[in-house]
């Protein structure tokens, strides 16, 4: 069998389709959704990103800025532009572009944005939520996932479902929105003793660590769909998900190419949510 592909860069094209629709509606009514993007330092891969962010917001009609500092900048110099931003009625949706130089306290400065304007979902506030079961601001990768899922017409509810990797930014989430789906899920971590007896029990399976094939296709059920999150640049200077794409596509049913699968589905969510946050700010407050 060889695994029909997921198309993450069709779906995100259609995601990013819906929200032109959205956004004409935000402009009949004199709002022009903004994001504002935080850039601490010069990590060639933050650029790469940030500007795929930028150029996605110009394709949709969103306004974008981008807000550099210095990567010897203090903690207080970027509190204090969040704190404006937080004010800033013309920015709907906040993002602190990760990672941060490391003498900056990371977690302090993502809680300081104000979770309404909390377009990638870290706040307590709307992990919170998510773990009552309220998807409005969740985190962006997950998101994409499930939106996958779901425009492919896989059954989630009653399958089971191995996560491996646990971040705050992918692994948990994607464990919570799957559960809240119905699903029977298994999170696998570090310290899972034997992975490959969770992994050949997955019908759905979403690997997120960060370790170019850890994942081959004698670990995987026939007939399971896969997800890739990993992103690993190889020395010959190619990007390599966490699955051994050639092996896992003989098995599966459908599986995520990278890149071209979960990447671009992140940003098409940043995007989406920055829209649902724009329509948000400006309801009437009851
Ligand atoms: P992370 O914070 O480093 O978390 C990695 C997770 O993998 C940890 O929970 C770790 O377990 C687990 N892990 C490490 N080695 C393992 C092993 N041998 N077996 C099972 N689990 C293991 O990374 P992250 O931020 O979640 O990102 C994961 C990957 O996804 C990276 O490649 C990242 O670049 C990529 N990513 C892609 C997107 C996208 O849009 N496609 C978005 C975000 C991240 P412990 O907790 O026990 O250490």
């Amino acid at each position: 069998m060889s695994a029909e592909l997921i198309d993450g860069a069709a779906i995100a094209s259609q995601v990013l389709d819906e929200q032109k629709q959205r956004v004409a509606v935000l402009w009949r009514k004199k709002v022009r959704p903004g994001l504002a993007a935080i850039l601490v330092g010069e990590n060639p891969a933050s650029e790469v990103y940030v500007r795929n962010k930028a150029r996605a917001c110009e394709e949709v009609g969103l306004h974008s800025e981008l807000h550099r500092l210095p990567a010897n900048c203090s903690e207080s110099d970027v509190l204090a532009l969040i704190s404006r931003l937080n004010g800033n009625a013309q920015v709907h949706g906040i993002l602190v572009q990760l990672p941060l130089p490391s003498h900056l306290d990371s977690e302090r400065i993502l809680q300081s944005v104000r979770p309404d304007k909390d377009i990638d979902g870290f706040s307590w506030h709307n992990l919170g939520a998510l773990v009552a079961g309220n998807t409005r601001l969740a985190p962006c990768t997950p998101t994409g996932v499930m939106v996958m899922l779901d425009r492919v017409g896989i059954e989630i509810e009653g399958r089971n479902a191995v996560v491996i990797g646990r971040s705050v930014i992918v692994g948990k989430p994607m464990a919570l929105m799957l559960i809240g789906r119905g699903a029977t899920v298994t999170v696998c971590t570090s310290k899972t003793r034997d992975l490959r007896e969770h992994t050949s029990r997955a019908d759905i399976l979403v690997v997120a660590v960060g370790k170019p094939g850890l994942v081959d296709g004698t670990m995987i059920k026939p007939g399971a769909v896969v997800f890739d999150v990993g992103i690993n640049r190889m020395p010959d200077g190619k990007l390599a998900g966490d699955v051994d794409f050639a092996s896992a596509r003989e098995v599966a049913s459908h599986i995520t190419p990278v890149p071209g699968g979960v990447g671009r589905m992140t940003v098409a969510m940043l995007i989406a949510n920055t829209v649902s946050a724009a329509e948000r700010l400006i309801q009437p407050k009851s």
